[in-house]
């Protein structure tokens, strides 16, 4: 275990994890949970950076049962990775406090990702927060806390990474090799559409389909998909690039020779949308139906999930404590604290030796 290469990546606690999730990020985090050391954030802090009313904290408490019972159920074990909560990781406020002095400001405002997520929640370019704009470097405070080697993130999320790299260059460079330089890891879809044609499916646009969706509702979802829209009856030749219904076949159908049969159908106008997306449903519901089952037999177990987080932050607590030790070793603030408390004490030893 101990030579192991390390992972982290993680979701933020905002609702329940979707089927863009698991294409971009999960599938890798299943596949390399026995390969490497993985550790598993729920990033509660970064939530605040786009809702940090005390509506939006309270909102909190269930989102992160749901999303780690959503881990939990995709087949994350916690007997092999950790999941913890990072607002109970105080070390890294530290760090994020450091790596702040190692980036410049249009480095982080120049980011298409800021300019996306501060459209998303609605903030004029006068209202952005600082954290908002400090987003990727307290990612990068929870990337180099287990000093991971390696970053399963979403194609959107690429260039916080890339921001984590500079920074741990930079640190390594000033003060000493602490931090490896860690390598982002895409998903076998990059970014997956929204169900409503939009480029990306995201719980904020309200166009997902979610892990835990029943069978009716996924089917409802699938019915009122976007497709290609000059298709107003069966027989008109359609497109299949860039029509949300077939990224879906290419990313859940494992029958991959029906999907090129739909595909040669669909643009030669010989197939209907209504057979397209019945023949989604029933593969989604394939790939979800045992998620479900094993989501409610998590769910049933009344505090199991909170055991779970519980265990994984007190891990990860003393990981990150031996993280910003060894970064203030590093950058000399250790010892600058060592003699001052040395000298202070030794000087209260002279005036009043007695006491
Ligand atoms: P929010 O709307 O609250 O920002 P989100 O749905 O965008 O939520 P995040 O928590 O921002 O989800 O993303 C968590 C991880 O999932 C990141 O690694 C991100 O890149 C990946 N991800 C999210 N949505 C998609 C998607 N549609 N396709 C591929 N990867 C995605
Ligand atoms: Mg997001």
């Amino acid at each position: 275990m101990a030579d192991k290469k390390r992972i982290l990546t993680g979701d933020r606690p905002t609702g329940r994890l979707h089927l863009g999730h698991y294409v971009g990020s999960i599938e890798n985090r299943l596949r390399l949970q026995d390969e490497y050391e993985c550790y598993f954030i729920i990033a509660d802090l970064h939530t605040l950076t786009t809702k940090p009313r005390k509506d939006d904290i309270d909102a909190l408490r269930s989102f992160v049962s749901e999303m780690v019972a959503d881990y939990l159920a995709v087949g994350i074990d916690p007997g092999r990775s950790t999941i913890y909560l990072q607002s109970a990781v105080h070390a890294v406020y530290e760090m994020n406090l450091f790596f702040e002095m190692l980036v410049t400001l249009p480095r982080l405002t120049r980011l298409p990702s800021i300019k996306d997520m501060a459209r998303a929640a609605n903030f004029e370019d006068e209202a952005i927060p600082l954290g908002l704009i400090g987003y990727p470097v307290l990612q990068a405070a929870d990337i180099l806390m287990p000093r991971a080697h390696l970053v399963p993130v979403g194609k959107e999320n690429e260039s916080h990474v890339e921001i984590t790299r500079e920074i741990a260059r930079r640190f390594n460079t000033y003060y000493g090799e602490v931090f490896p330089v860690p390598e982002v890891l895409i998903g076998d879809v990059p970014i997956l559409v929204g169900t409503d044609g939009q480029a990306k499916m995201s719980k904020s646009l309200d166009n997902a389909i979610y892990l835990s969706d029943d069978e009716k509702t996924v089917d409802n979802k699938v019915r009122g998909m976007y497709t290609d829209p000059k298709r107003v009856r069966a027989d008109i030749p359609g497109t299949v690039e860039g029509n949300p219904v077939f990224a879906y076949h290419d990313a859940f159908n494992p029958d991959k020779d029906e999907v090129e049969d739909l595909k040669t159908r669909y643009r030669e106008g010989k197939v209907g949308d209504v057979e397209v997306k019945q023949k989604l449903s029933r593969c989604l519901d394939n790939f979800l139906e045992p998620i479900r089952d094993r989501r409610s037999d998590i769910v049933a177990q009344s505090g199991y999930v909170e055991h779970v987080i519980y265990e994984g932050t007190q891990r990860v607590q003393e990981i990150a404590h031996q993280t910003v030790t060894d970064m203030k070793k590093a950058m000399g603030l250790a010892g600058l604290w060592n003699r001052i408390s040395r000298k202070g004490r030794d000087y209260a030893k002279k005036v009043a030796p007695s006491s």
